[in-house]
Formats: structure tokens, sequence, C-alpha cells
């Protein structure tokens, strides 16, 4: 129970997962980032990036936030979170449409959408899968970086009249360096120049064995344009979900991700939040990067004012102090005191960082894994 991840651990620290895992390995401890320490080593890593030890409570360190420290029996199945990613005009955007056009539930709603940055769609069996609706290779990167797991599955769009470019492969190594299970949708299978059995075939040579060519990653031919196989895609991702067995606990203070920010002029600082664990309910006290409030209201992806939201569930949140960055961590908190003083404490770390952090790079990304 007292097990974090070093990407956890890396977010609560305000620092990047990558200088936790090299300073991990000069330690003797070659670790990846999803894989959990103990509380001693983690309090050992605290101490050794110089912050100081602070124990709120018996089994919380430091910044005052709870690790994965939920019981098993606390755990209950939560839809999987799901990036799209590909070489540009291969039809990420079209595709992300195309599967939010065919949500059942937005089309009850009358198809009123609003853009907040990651939506929810309702399959005919009822279940969910959340969509980051913020396509892009910095974005992954930039959150991974960070420590900020949220995606569970990669779609990989490849358009079959155009095989794979650049921006393909960067995406096939970034999924691979993050251990995110990847389904690729062969994309464009409309247009007469479409050659999806050669997409396989360069697939293969950088290692992505799709099931077609006997291996065990899904593909399925769509197009976004003309909306051919959406439900095959999603289904693949339902049950490459089931696999994964994707769980998380509702009942305890909500922690997630900060998916996107800005300043809206009437209503303030506003953020998307990917809930992680937890359940966030309206009025929650909380600490989203080096921004603090109380959460004021909450709209969901259909424009739809909510009072509360579970894991895996992204929600617009009205109530922020400032305006916090993507891939911050957003953690509830019991107080506001608590709420400023951890906020206080990041903005110290990010401005120690400002001054002596490397930009994050795919090289130094890399470099942590060699
Ligand atoms: P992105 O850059 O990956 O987001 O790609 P877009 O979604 O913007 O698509 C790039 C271009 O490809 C646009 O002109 C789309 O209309 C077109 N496109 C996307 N999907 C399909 C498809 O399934 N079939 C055809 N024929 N064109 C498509
Ligand atoms: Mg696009």
């Amino acid at each position: 129970p007292e097990a974090i991840t070093v990407a956890d651990l890396a977010n609560r620290m305000a620092e990047r997962g990558a200088d936790l895992v090299k300073a991990l390995f000069k330690m003797g401890m070659p670790v990846t980032l999803t894989q959990t320490i103990d509380q001693d080593t983690a309090e050992l890593l605290v101490t050794e990036f110089g912050h100081n030890i602070k124990r709120v409570s018996e089994s919380d360190i430091e910044i005052g936030i709870s690790g994965d420290d939920d019981a098993p029996e606390t755990m209950q199945p939560r839809s999987p979170v799901v990036t799209i990613m590909g070489h540009v005009d291969h039809g990420k955007t079209s595709l992300l449409d195309a599967i939010r056009g065919a949500d059942v539930v937005a089309g009850e709603a009358g198809g009123i959408t609003q853009h907040i940055g990651a939506y929810q769609v309702t399959l005919p069996d009822k279940s969910k899968i959340s969509f980051l609706d913020t396509p892009g290779h910095e974005a992954f990167t930039e959150m991974r970086a960070r420590g900020a797991n949220v995606t569970d599955i990669v779609i990989l769009v490849v358009a079959a009249d155009d095989g794979l470019k650049p921006q393909t492969i960067e995406a096939i190594n970034h999924t691979k360096a993050a251990g995110v299970p990847m389904i690729v949708a062969i994309n464009k299978i409309d247009k007469p120049e479409a050659k999806p059995q050669k997409v396989r075939e360069e697939l293969l040579q950088h290692e992505v064995i799709v099931e077609q060519m006997g291996g065990d990653v899904q593909d399925v031919e769509v197009s976004a344009m003309q909306k051919t196989n959406l439900d095959k895609l999603l289904e693949a991702v339902h049950l490459q979900a089931e696999i994964l067995e994707l769980k998380a606990n509702p009942d305890r203070n909500a922690e997630g991700t900060v998916i996107e920010s800005k300043l809206d002029k009437g209503r303030g600082p506003l953020a998307t939040v990917l809930i992680q664990r937890g359940t966030l309910k309206v009025g929650d006290v909380f600490v989203a990067g080096a921004s603090s409030g109380k959460v004021r209201a909450m709209i969901d992806d259909k424009g739809k004012q909510v009072k509360e939201a579970g894991p895996s569930v992204p929600v617009e949140v009205l109530g922020l102090s400032a305006v916090p960055s993507a891939g911050d961590p957003f953690t509830v908190v019991d107080n506001e005191a608590r709420a400023r003083e951890v906020a206080a404490y990041r903005q110290g770390v990010l401005d120690k960082q400002r001054t002596t952090a490397a930009p994050v790079s795919l090289e130094n990304m890399f470099a942590s894994h060699a």
C-alpha cells in the first residue's frame, strides 16, 4: 500500500520523471516511469532532490499528497483513455470528429458539443471511451516527460494512400517507450489508391506486427471521411481495454491531470481535467500545478453542468486562481490553507526549474530509458 510509481512521485514533486529515473539508476535501481518504488525509496528520492519531507499525516509524504494507496477492494472498473497519433494529414482530426459524431449520447443531446480538449463517447452497450482531443506528439511527449501518464491506448492513424511517414515512426517510438498498447487505424481506405496491405508490411519493418500479419496489434481499415468501420475501431479499443483491466478507486479525493487550460474573459481561468482516481465534486478544494482553487462549477464535453466527475471522465473546471499548464497534476486537498501551501511550494519548484532544467526533448527522454 505504500508503493508509488516513479511517474506519480515525479508528478507530486513537480520534477521531471526522466530525472527521477536517472537518480534511481545512480542509486542502483534501474526502474522505469511506470514501475513502483517503496515509501523509503520515495522519501530518499525526495530528499535527494532537495525537497523537505514534511509528514502531513503518518502516510503522506512531502507535498502532502497520497500515493497510489488504494486498497484492491476499493478498485472499480474504469473506461479507457485514448490518444490518436499519426502523421500530419493522415486523418487524426477527421477521425476524432467522426468518432465524436458516432457517440449515441451526443446524438440524443441534439449533437451539441463543446471543445474542452477531451471527450467521452458512449458505445451502444453503454460502455464509454474517453478520447484526448488534443492530438499531437508534443502534448504526449511533454505530459509523459512530466510523469503524467494519461493515455491507456494509442490509436495510430496511417493513411492507406501514403504509408508510414516520419511522424508515424515518431509516434510508434513514443508509444513503445511509454509502454502503451497500440491499435492501428488504416485510414482513407475509400481512396482508389489506398494500399492497406503495404501499410501492414511497412509497420512490420518497425516491429509493429498487426493481427493480419500474425501479430497481436489490432488493425482496422477505416475511412474517417465516409465513416466506415468506426464501430469496428471502437470495438477494438473496447477489447484492448478489457485486456488491460483498467481500474481506479472512485471513492476518494480526486486526482487527475490538466489536459488543456485557458483564460476566459467572462469565466476566468479554466482547465479541462482528466480525472484519474477519486471523484471530483463541486465545492472541492484543489491544487492544479502551481494554482489552487475551489470547484465553482464543472462542465462536461456535451456542455452540460455536472455536480461530480469520476475516473476517466474529462471535465472543465471553473474556480481556479490562475491558469495551470497542460500536464499539471490536479489534486483535491483537505482545505484551502493546504491548497495554498502546496501551490506555493510548486511555484517555488517551477521557479527553480526555470533556471536549471533542460528543455524536454525526445533525446533526453530516451536517454532515461537507455
Ligand atoms: P490530421 O492532420 O491528421 O488531423 O488530418 P485531417 O483530419 O485534417 O485530414 C487531412 C485531410 O485528409 C483532409 O483533407 C481530410 O478531409 C482528408 N481525410 C481524412 N480522412 C479521410 C478519409 O478517410 N478519406 C479521404 N478520402 N480523405 C480523408
Ligand atoms: Mg489535425
